[in-house]
């Protein structure tokens, strides 16, 4: 039976979820809030478009991703970028690797579009092909096992636009540029290669630094902390940042336009610095008014916050946010305490803890979807417990929903990952106790910190914490 109050608050938690969509580029989300409006894969978004598996990580969700044969320490990205100059691109990527095999003869990037002028290994100029998604050289020498070696790949040229199989209601992602005065990266999950050449997968994370040079009219942000801003010739302006925390590179950004950056420092230490474009600079101030206090909760339940810098920047995309690790980018149109709880509990979900496959959703929205209902309710469990049984009796009734372990490529970011993800992780805390489920999240921190975990390892982890053999419930959850 439900009280009038709680109706009340049910509905706030549905408005929530509709609204928590909120990692991609989504359509007014407020207007579809039911299951049937997400956007439903056809068989022929779901099979794989034209892709030559010459090499991949070993995603089976993902198999056109990634390459197994070495792994990237460091990416220095020196990128010239003018938001006026729509999807033009000149850069440099220095790429620093070390061969996970024996005599490891060529490489695969993944790299999509663009002139590629010059290439090198270890100083030494390389030939090199594109085969389809990949770019593939031939190294000089080869390379032995646990040898490090360094590429340095200059290209130019203007963006592939394509949609991803992932997200097949946008026309692409990656680098977008949605005004001719701003521009933002976003590339989850296969959207990085379209700007830089890179091992696509967050199996292979790595240290970035990133330089931005643009004219001096606009601020550059990216993640981790800006350390040097130097006016150069023709009025343009380079920016240097540099994140010395493993990222995958679906989460490295750039941000370009006529900002104001404002910042403080927490209590422990964490730089926050927020991207805000002066027009919005209102809703933009209340929407992150209680980021400090946002942060410290989530470190209550979660352990410390796993980086040094936080904040946001606003991007002018309707519908479209996204955890870039460390500079969250907000669109203007979702400037809400929700969105950015949400985004914010990403940092521990998705980033510093990244999907060991991409079939794997549920454990990065599902998370996400949770802690952002659980803000809003944070002083009352018992209203909050009321209030997901009822989701949960809700969720359970929808038909035809897609098992979360064995989604379609094209529901990734769909009704499923997000509610009834968010729905599981609320019965994983009940079925294995209030102690053991905060226990098993900061053991899952602790111990898959800066890498990747599978839903095996979180199982593991959760009946470790719990002393419960969990096969049944995640048969249950994720298979049916
Ligand atoms: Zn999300």
């Amino acid at each position: 039976m439900r009280t009038k109050k709680i109706k009340r608050i049910v509905f706030i938690v549905i408005s929530i979820i509709a609204l928590s969509l909120s990692c991609k580029v989504f359509s007014p989300i407020e207007e579809s809030p039911s299951p049937t409006a997400t956007p439903r894969p056809s068989a022929t978004e779901t099979s794989l478009p034209d892709i030559i598996l010459m090499d991949s990580i070993g995603d089976p969700f993902s198999p056109e991703l990634g390459s197994s044969t070495y792994d990237v320490q460091n990416y220095l990205i020196q990128i010239r970028l003018n938001p006026e100059v729509i999807d033009h691109i000149e850069a440099v990527v220095e790429i620093e690797a070390f061969s996970l095999i024996n005599s490891l003869s060529k490489m695969s990037l993944d790299f999509i579009g663009f002139d590629i002028l010059d290439l090198t290994v270890d100083g030494i100029p390389a030939n090199f092909e594109r085969v389809g998604d990949k770019l593939v050289v031939d190294l000089p020498k080869p390379i032995s096992k646990n040898q490090n070696f360094s590429v340095l790949i200059s290209y130019d040229g203007e963006i592939v636009r394509r949609s991803s199989r992932y997200i097949p209601f946008e026309e692409s992602i990656g680098m977008l540029f949605p005004d001719s005065k701003s521009l933002v990266v976003a590339s989850e999950p296969d959207g990085a290669r379209f700007w830089f050449p890179c091992n696509d997968h967050p199996r292979d994370k790595a240290i970035f630094r990133i330089e931005v040079t643009t004219p001096s009219k606009y601020l550059a942000a990216s993640n981790g902390r800006l350390i040097e801003t130097e006016e150069i010739a023709n009025s343009q302006t380079r920016f240097v940042w540099e994140h010395p925390f493993p990222m995958a590179t679906y989460l490295a950004t750039i941000v370009v336009g006529e900002y104001e950056r404002f910042e403080q420092m927490t209590e422990n230490g964490i730089l926050i610095r927020d991207y805000i474009f002066p027009e919005i600079q209102t809703s933009a101030f209340e929407a992150f008014s209680q980021t400090t206090e946002m942060l410290e909760w989530l470190e209550s339940l979660l352990g410390p916050y796993p980086f040094d810098t936080y904040g946001h920047a606003t991007v002018n995309i309707p519908g479209f946010s996204l955890e870039t690790q460390s500079m969250v980018v907000m669109s203007n149109m979702m400037l809400e305490e929700d969105i950015v709880i949400h985004e914010m509990t990403h940092m521990w979900f998705g980033d510093w803890v990244s999907l060991d496959s991409w079939g794997e959703m549920w454990r990065n929205e599902g998370f996400a979807s949770y802690f952002s209902w659980y803000w809003f309710y944070r002083d009352d469990l018992g209203a909050f417990n009321r209030d997901m049984a009822s989701l949960t009796q809700d969720v359970l009734e929808v038909e035809n929903l897609e098992a979360l372990g064995n989604l379609s490529p094209a529901n990734l970011f769909s009704y499923e990952s997000y509610t009834k993800g968010g729905v599981l992780v609320h019965a994983l805390r009940l079925e294995v106790g209030e102690e053991a489920f905060f226990e098993g999240l900061k053991l899952y921190f602790n111990r898959y910190g800066g890498m990747t975990a599978s839903d095996e390892d979180f199982q593991m982890v959760m009946e470790e914490a719990s002393n419960l053999n969990l096969d049944e419930f995640f048969e249950e959850w994720l298979h049916n």
